[in-house]
């Protein structure tokens, strides 16, 4: 099986690049001219026509995004063609060559009114770009009529990149006081148990992969189990750090959002319910505490 892989510096992509090893040839393409001279840039469909046709792959896993979300609001062009009009571009080009396509997608593109975590029935109402710019590339794939999985995750953390996690570990090296928003609740998960799941997933299917795909084909929500705030989330961060001797920090804050503005609006609630991925590929998904004892300690 061939692979092509968008993304691959990013903290999913990265990931994928170590669990599709034994799955087939994995070739990863970005922004930088790879040693095959390959390079594509999503918000140029051209380059993504291109690489497609010279690479003929099997799949196309596309872990790239526009993922700087408060950016986006002042970028919203170059967030809908990257995260919007790319991943539809894609699945055209898939289906002209055969191949199948995973796509990876967002809790942000529900408003965060509910209680209870939100299923792939529960209707998206994205109310900030980037979650605009997702549910429309999520829209574009499914238009195409191409064999895809769309994997929901979200709050991603991991050992590389920008997030959460690393700035919070960077933070408590360098002040006393951390202030942290509380009324935000979601699903902290590990770029590294995404790419394990995505790669366990498709084990499955390998000896029939675009049958595999078409019988399964849709939306699942893959997170960590349970749910936190921002705040919870940090103070399991310094507990588990397990070089804790190099804090300064003294005392964690928790905060409502209307204390630390931000141009997006984020949703209040984002948990997401896993039991359809869980049952249909018998996936279990630890507790995001479990995942980031094993992602710092
Ligand atoms: P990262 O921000 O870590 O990585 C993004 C990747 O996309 C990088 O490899 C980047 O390459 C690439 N990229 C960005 N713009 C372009 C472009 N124009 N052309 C080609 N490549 C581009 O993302 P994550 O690994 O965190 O996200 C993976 C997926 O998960 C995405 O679909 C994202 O929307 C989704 N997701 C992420 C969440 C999060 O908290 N991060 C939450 C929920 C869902 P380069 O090195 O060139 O910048």
């Amino acid at each position: 099986m061939r692979i092509l892989l968008t993304g691959s510096t990013g903290q999913v992509g990265w990931e994928l690049q170590r669990t599709l090893m034994t799955l087939g040839e994995v070739i990863p393409v970005g922004r930088e001219v790879s040693s095959l001279g390959l390079r594509i840039d999503l918000s140029q469909p051209d380059t993504i026509r291109h690489v497609i046709r010279q690479v003929m792959p099997h799949l196309i896993i596309n872990a790239a995004a526009y993922t700087a979300v408060d950016k986006a609001e002042t970028e919203p062009e170059l967030a809908m063609a990257v995260n919007g009009t790319a991943p539809g571009v894609i699945a055209e080009e898939a289906k002209l060559v055969g191949a199948g396509v995973i796509h990876y997608s967002t809790d942000y593109v529900f408003n965060g009114n509910q209680a209870t975590p939100y299923t792939e029935q529960d209707e998206p109402n994205p109310q900030n770009v980037y979650g605009k710019t997702k549910l429309a590339g999520e829209k574009a794939i499914q238009a195409v009529g191409v064999p895809y999985f769309i994997l929901r995750t979200s709050w991603v953390y991991g050992l590389r990149g920008k997030n959460f996690l690393l700035t919070m570990l960077r933070l408590a090296r360098e002040r006393e006081e951390i202030r942290v928003v509380d009324d935000q609740v979601g699903a902290p998960t590990w770029s590294r148990m995404i790419a394990e799941s995505t790669a366990q997933i498709l084990s499955q299917g390998t000896k029939d992969l675009i049958n595999f795909l078409s019988s399964n084909s849709g939306i699942y929500h893959l997170t960590a189990s349970g749910q936190t705030s921002w705040y919870g989330f940090a103070k399991v961060i310094f507990e588990y750090d397990s070089k804790r001797s190099e804090h300064k920090l003294e005392k964690l804050v928790a905060i409502p959002s209307h204390e630390y503005p931000t141009p997006a609006k984020r949703p209040a609630y984002s948990s997401l319910d896993t039991q359809k991925i869980s049952s249909t590929f018998g996936l279990a998904f630890p507790s995001w505490q479990r995942n980031l004892e094993l992602a710092v300690g």
